[in-house]
């Protein structure tokens, strides 16, 4: 069975919920994985983003321009009485759900559940459609298999098991239709898998059920070599291996969440990435295979802080590499990046939640400096050490750009250079530049 998620554009109108009926109806049995339509989440952000600043009226203007979205949706994708009244019903529902929260205190428990309601509302939508146009399909609650632990990740035993049960129990089923990004933690609340995580969720459900393919479509025709918003004449990377879309994704290629290859991989199913609004272009395909001697495509990834730490007692000494990663261990704080010299080392994180608290004991074992606004480049492909020159090209596309950190031999898939936010997109072009356009 094949996996299909469809992202936020896909499925962002009536007319493009018709056409993902339309190319998911062909007849074989299938799971499809939904994200909520384009702008919902983000609205949804929004909207709790008031109640947590206590703007009631905010909130329920918000709401309320939202909810004159998705009544126009209906009235459009219906043709039937029964079905339009059935999906007004559903709606009115779920926004009076959103606006109960005006009565209520609001923390991240609140946030969580306000956030999951865009999943909710256009698989419900979708079903309904596929009902009206006489499909046969049900729903597959995510809440109810979909799972992450004390720690964030997926609990895939756990995510199989319930899978599995749901399947068998609906053998004769068509199509089976399911929200992505929403799940429950460890304590049964209800929960996401962070921003742009319906990919994530299709390949979570890809592996638990051993899919023979999984298919991410969205807005464009595949990976592209660079990042599309902010270069032009970007091309589609036909071949990825597993390895090489995990680098273009972790480090900032919006296409597909960071940490979504993994499951796949682990697995051995092969993901496609395909696109709604072209149906027949060939996208990529990422699997086991590689493309020999090749670099394949760049991203970029914001909001990078670099930390540098110079210390006499470096030289000749063993154990402080060990104190400096034990620091951001305690902090719950990953590196990206890291550099080191006799007498220093840098590191790259993305996340400064705990930066105060790194630096104040970073200080105990050296000069410390911070520098934040951070970007890093990642260039991607088939990059083994024996292969001569590659270095050469893409150090060459950063000739006139000051280059913080260069760090190769991590994987023989990536070398990544960290600069300034305000030189990321002369970086990008001048890599499309020199590395692809010639
Ligand atoms: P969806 O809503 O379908 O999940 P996303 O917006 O999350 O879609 O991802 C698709 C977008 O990713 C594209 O429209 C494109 O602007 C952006 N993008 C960034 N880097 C790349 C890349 N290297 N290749 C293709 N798309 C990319
Ligand atoms: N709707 C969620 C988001 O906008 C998940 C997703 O689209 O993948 O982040
Ligand atoms: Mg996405």
């Amino acid at each position: 069975m094949k996996v299909l998620k469809f992202g936020g554009t896909s499925v962002g109108s009536a007319v493009r919920i018709k056409d993902v009926a339309a190319l998911v109806c062909d007849g074989e049995q299938k799971i499809i994985v939904l994200s909520a339509m384009s702008g919902t989440t983000n609205s949804l952000v929004e909207i709790s983003d008031y109640f947590y600043k206590g703007n009631t009226s905010g909130a329920l203007e918000r709401i309320n321009v939202l909810e004159q979205l998705y009544n126009k949706v209906v009235e459009e994708l219906y043709t039937t009485d029964v079905y339009k009244s059935e999906a007004k019903v559903l709606i009115k529902s779920i926004f009076e759900y959103l606006r109960s929260f005006s009565k209520s205190i609001f923390t991240l428990f609140e946030e969580k559940s306000i956030l999951a309601q865009g999943e909710l509302l256009s698989t419900k939508m979708f079903h309904t459609y596929l009902l009206e146009i006489e499909k046969n399909s049900i729903l597959l609650p995510a809440l109810d298999y979909m799972r992450i632990d004390k720690n964030g990740e997926p609990d895939t035993a756990f995510i199989a098991e319930k899978l599995t049960e749901q399947l068998a129990n609906q053998p004769d089923t068509t199509y089976y239709i399911t929200q992505g990004y929403i799940c429950r933690n460890f304590y049964g609340e209800i929960d996401n898998l962070q921003r742009g995580g319906s990919d994530y969720t299709a390949s979570l459900v890809g592996a638990a059920i051993k899919a023979e393919e999984i298919q991410i479509w969205t807005d464009i025709d595949g990976m592209h070599n660079n990042d599309p918003r902010f270069v032009a004449g970007t091309q589609p990377v036909p071949l990825l291996n597993f390895d090489e879309a995990a680098e273009l994704a972790y480090f900032g290629a919006k296409i597909l969440h960071p940490t979504c290859i993994l499951p796949a991989k682990l697995n051995n199913i092969p993901v496609r990435l395909l696109n709604t609004l072209d149906p027949a272009a060939q996208g990529t395909l990422i699997s086991v295979q590689s493309q020999k001697d090749k670099i394949q495509a760049v991203a970029a990834k914001d909001g990078i802080t670099a930390i540098k730490i110079k210390s006499g007692r470096m030289l000749l000494a063993h154990g402080f590499l060990r104190k400096v990663f034990e620091i951001f261990e305690s902090y719950q704080t990953s590196i990206d990046m890291i550099t080191t010299s006799e007498v220093g080392v840098s590191v790259t994180i993305d996340n400064n939640k705990k930066l105060d608290e790194i630096v104040n004991n970073l200080k105990k074992l050296g000069t410390v400096t911070v520098d934040t606004n951070m970007v890093i480049i990642c260039v991607v492909g088939d990059l083994p050490s024996d292969n001569v020159g590659f270095q050469t090209k893409i150090v060459n596309a950063f000739k006139d750009i000051p280059l913080r950190m260069i760090s190769y031999g991590g994987s023989d898939f990536n070398v990544s250079l960290l600069i300034k936010a305000e030189d990321k997109k002369r970086a990008l072009v001048s890599l499309s530049e020199t590395l692809f356009n010639n």
